[in-house]
């Protein structure tokens, strides 16, 4: 079967003082379906960059990706976004909720780009919570949970579309590290279940949580197993 994530010659740069900061440079990277990958690396190395190049929110400059098998090159911004849709949720270090909308149409927020509209929203809405342990606070606003509460309805609605693969740019980022690991432990659950992972983070005992750990560095990726100091 093909890999979920397969990227090849993947490159990019970016403006930088009047010259070009190439900040990644030929690239390869396999994931297989079923894995959990943390990607590791000093700060401003591009682990963001490749996340976003990963889950199609850019396209590379040079390269290519392909997820699940399909190649993205060529893809218009249309195909792309339908292509995100329905294989790809994202996690973000500020959870990134509407504040004054409740728990459960957070969660609903991207089935609004669905083409068709879907019948059983509040329903799906409503397990995705379920799921991450929410199904009691469907009804809250951001303000009214606490900070693992507000990831967890970032991860219910990064799942809401059904996802094969998630991504989760420094999902512990902002957390204290109790919280951090419950985020962590539910992360693996949905691994365990299927789920493709792959999370950007700092913490080496968050990245020694998943089953292979790629750091980024000068713009080119090495394996590192777990436990490996950087
Ligand atoms: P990381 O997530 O590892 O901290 P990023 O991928 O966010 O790194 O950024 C890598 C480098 O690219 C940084 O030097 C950053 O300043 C630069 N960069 C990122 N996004 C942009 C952008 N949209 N425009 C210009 N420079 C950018
Ligand atoms: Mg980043």
């Amino acid at each position: 079967m093909s890999a979920a994530i397969h990227c090849a010659g993947l490159s990019h740069s970016f403006p930088m003082a009047g010259e070009r900061f190439q900040v990644l440079d030929q690239v390869d990277l396999t994931i297989e379906r079923g894995e959990m990958v943390a990607i590791m690396g000093p700060s401003g190395s591009g682990k963001s960059t490749l996340m976003n190049l990963i889950g199609c929110l850019m396209t590379p400059e040079q390269g290519e990706v392909r997820l699940l098998g399909q190649s993205t090159a060529g893809m218009n911004k249309a195909r792309l976004a339908q292509l995100r849709r329905d294989h790809v949720g994202f996690v973000f270090q500020q959870f990134n909720l509407l504040s004054r909308t409740s728990a459960l149409d957070n969660v609903k927020m991207p089935l609004m780009y669905n083409e068709a509209p879907v019948e059983d929203g509040d329903s799906r809405a409503r397990a995705a919570l379920e799921s991450v342990g929410l199904g009691n606070r469907l009804g809250h606003h951001p303000s009214q949970l606490s900070g693992g509460q507000q990831q967890r309805v970032a991860i219910a609605r990064a799942l809401v579309n059904r996802p094969s693969i998630l991504l989760a740019d420094e999902p512990t980022g902002a957390l204290d590290s109790v919280t951090s690991e419950e985020i962590m432990a539910l992360f693996r659950r949905l691994n365990r279940d299927g789920q493709t992972v792959v999370l950007v983070t700092h913490e080496q005992e968050v990245a020694d949580q998943a089953d292979r750990i790629i750091l980024v560095r000068d713009g080119r990726i090495q394996n590192r197993g777990r436990g490996i100091a950087l």
